[in-house]
């Protein structure tokens, strides 16, 4: 188990989390761990722990929270939400944490490549003539792409968080 350097804490941590909307609950944990045995997620990956992220949050691991890989891995399946106790609502405290760590841009880059996409298509892949051909055949309508659309939607979700 590495050890954790006190002088590398960051004890305002837990508060910008309960700034944000959906983390306000953060606080209220007392580390019971049933959200983790109700996460499918760590069933297949043991380093995606919810109560582990909570503990490291509240102690104000802000950098090995935001910099982790694991905080992106959460399904948003609201199984630890169903159990909690205290309501702390953790799978919108996972989003409000993912929110801090695109502001302090600390995402994979295969999630700026999908937003990326998201803008172009509104999907994560694009449309060509082969699968509208496809759609055709099956007597389905073809889809025609709105960038403007999608860019517009996604500037407005950007600008409400
Ligand atoms: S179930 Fe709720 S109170 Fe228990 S550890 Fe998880 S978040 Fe904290
Ligand atoms: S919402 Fe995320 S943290 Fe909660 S149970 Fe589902 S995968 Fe696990």
């Amino acid at each position: 188990m590495s050890r954790i350097r006190l002088n590398t804490l960051d004890p305002s941590f837990k508060h910008r989390v309960a700034q944000q909307r959906g983390g306000e609950g953060i606080r209220a944990c007392f580390g019971c761990k049933a959200c983790t045995a109700a996460c499918p997620i760590e069933v297949v990956e043991k380093r995606y722990d919810p109560r582990k992220i909570i503990r490291m949050a509240l102690l104000g691991m802000k950098k090995e929270v935001l910099e982790s890989d694991f905080i992106w891995l959460c399904s948003s399946c609201y199984g630890c939400h169903e159990v909690c106790p205290q309501n702390v609502r953790f799978t919108e405290v996972m989003f409000a944490i993912k929110n801090l760590a695109v502001a302090e841009a600390c995402v994979p880059p295969g999630l700026t490549g999908q937003k990326t996409l998201l803008k172009a298509h509104g999907r994560l892949y694009e449309v060509t003539d082969f699968e509208n051909e496809k759609r055709e055949k099956l007597g389905l309508p073809r889809i025609v792409e709105h960038p403007e659309d999608y860019e517009r939607l996604l500037h407005s979700r950007e600008t409400e968080s």
